[in-house]
C-alpha cells in the first residue's frame, strides 16, 4: 500500500515564498512508487486552498489568496498516513500548526509542539541551551508594554550588553526585522522596528569579531545523527534579508574548511541542543565560530530549514552519502515511526 502524504506549503510568515519553492522540491522528490503526495498550499491569510488554486500557487511561486479556513479543512487531512508541513516561520514552524496534526491524531514530519515552539523563539531557545550548559552569546528579553512603558529599563539592558549588539524579533527567521545596532543613538529605532513584528525582542550581544557561519543538519528522533558542517560566505556586515535571498550574495562550502576538532565539537554541540529542545525529525543547527578567539557559539536551531535542492540542509546530507530524495523519504519513515 502506498503510504497517502499531505504536503503543507505557503503558509502565513514573511517565508510563504520560500516555503513554495521548497516544496515543489520535495513534491517531485517522493518516489511516486511509495507516496501518494497530495500538495495544499496555505495562504498568506491563513486559508488552505482547494487544488486548482494549489497547483497554481506551486506553478507561479506566488501567494495565493482565497480557500478555506484552517480549521474547517484540516478535519480533511484525517484520511492521510501522515503530513510534511513544509512551512517556515511564524503559524507554520512554530507548534502552531504542530498542535492542530496532533489533535487530528496524524503524524507529521519534524518536531512536535514543544519543540518546534521553543526553538522557534529566540529567548527560549537561548534559556533551555544555557540550562544545557551551550555557549552562547549574551543576551536579554525585552517585552512590547515594558518598551512603552519602561523604555530606559530596556536601553540599561542594551548597554549593558555593549555595542554593537543585534536586535531581533524573538519569533520570525529570514533576518526579518533584525538591526545590526552601533551606536546608542539607533537602538530606539531597532527597537521599533522589531516590537512592529513581534511582542518579544532579543537584544543580543555580537560576536567579538565578525564570526564565520556554520551549519549543520540533524537527522533522526531519540538516536539523531549529524551531518558534515557546511559553513556560509557573504560579504555583507551580516547575513541579513537581501544576501540570504539574493542568487549570488552567499556561498556554501560543503564541508566547511574547518579543523576535524572543532567540526566535531559543532556537531556534538549540535545533537547536545537537538536533544536538550526535544526536537524531532530534522533540524539545522546554526553557530558562529570566532576564529579569532577560538569560540564556537551557537546561534540558533531552525526546525523547518530551507528544503530546496539547493538549500544547506539537503546540501548537508548529500554530503553524507544522502540523496535528496531518499533524505525526504527518509523524514517521512521517521514521522510513522514508533517513539
Ligand atoms: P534568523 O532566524 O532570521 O536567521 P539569526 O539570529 O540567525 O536570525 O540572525 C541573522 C544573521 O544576523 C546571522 O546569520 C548573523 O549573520 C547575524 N547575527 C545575528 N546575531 C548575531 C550576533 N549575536 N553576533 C554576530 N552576528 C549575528
Ligand atoms: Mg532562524
Ligand atoms: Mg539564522
Amino acid at each position: 500500500m502506498k503510504k497517502r502524504i499531505l504536503l503543507l506549503a505557503g503558509g502565513q510568515s514573511g517565508e510563504h515564498e520560500v516555503s513554495l519553492m521548497s516544496a515543489r522540491s520535495v513534491l517531485n522528490a517522493l518516489p511516486r512508487d511509495q507516496f501518494d503526495v497530495t500538495p495544499v498550499v496555505i495562504s498568506k491569510q491563513g486559508r488552505w486552498l482547494p487544488p486548482t488554486e494549489t497547483q497554481r500557487a506551486l506553478e507561479s511561486g506566488e501567494a495565493a489568496t482565497g480557500g478555506d479556513l484552517v480549521l474547517h479543512r484540516a478535519a480533511s487531512a484525517e484520511g492521510y498516513d501522515a503530513v510534511f508541513p513544509l512551512l517556515h516561520g511564524p503559524m507554520g514552524e512554530d507548534g502552531t500548526v504542530q498542535g492542530l496534526l496532533t489533535l487530528a491524531g496524524i503524524p507529521f514530519v519534524g518536531s512536535g509542539v514543544l519543540g518546534s515552539a521553543v526553538s522557534m523563539d529566540k529567548v527560549m531557545t537561548k534559556q533551555v541551551l544555557a540550562s544545557a550548559g551551550i555557549p552562547q552569546v549574551a543576551w536579554a528579553l525585552a517585552v512590547r508594554r515594558e518598551w512603552q512603558q519602561q523604555p530606559d529599563s530596556v536601553r540599561e539592558r542594551a548597554a549593558a550588553l555593549g555595542y554593537p549588539l543585534f536586535v531581533k524579533p524573538a519569533n520570525l527567521g529570514s533576518s526579518v526585522g533584525i538591526s545590526k545596532v552601533a551606536r546608542a543613538e539607533d537602538l530606539d529605532g531597532a527597537l521599533n522596528l522589531a516590537f512592529s513584528l513581534d511582542r518579544r525582542v532579543i537584544l543580543e550581544a555580537m560576536t567579538a569579531h565578525k564570526p564565520r557561519e556554520v551549519e549543520v543538519g540533524i537527522l533522526g528522533n531519540d538516536a539523531p545523527i549529524a551531518s558534515p558542517v557546511g559553513e556560509l560566505r557573504f560579504e555583507a556586515d551580516f547575513y541579513d534579508y537581501e544576501t540570504k535571498y539574493t542568487e549570488g550574495r552567499a556561498t556554501m562550502h560543503i564541508p566547511a574548511p574547518l579543523s576535524a576538532e572543532v567540526a566535531e565539537q559543532v556537531r556534538a554541540l549540535a545533537l547536545r541542543a537537538f536533544r536538550a529542545l526535544d526536537c524531532a525529525g530534522l533540524a539545522r543547527v546554526d553557530f558562529f565560530y570566532v576564529e579569532e578567539t577560538g569560540e564556537l557559539l551557537l546561534n540558533e536551531v531552525n526546525t523547518m530549514p530551507g528544503f530546496t535542492t539547493t538549500s544547506m540542509y539537503p546540501k548537508l546530507f548529500e554530503a553524507a552519502g544522502l540523496s535528496y530524495s531518499a533524505l525526504v523519504t527518509r523524514l517521512v519513515e521517521l514521522a510513522l515511526e514508533e517513539r
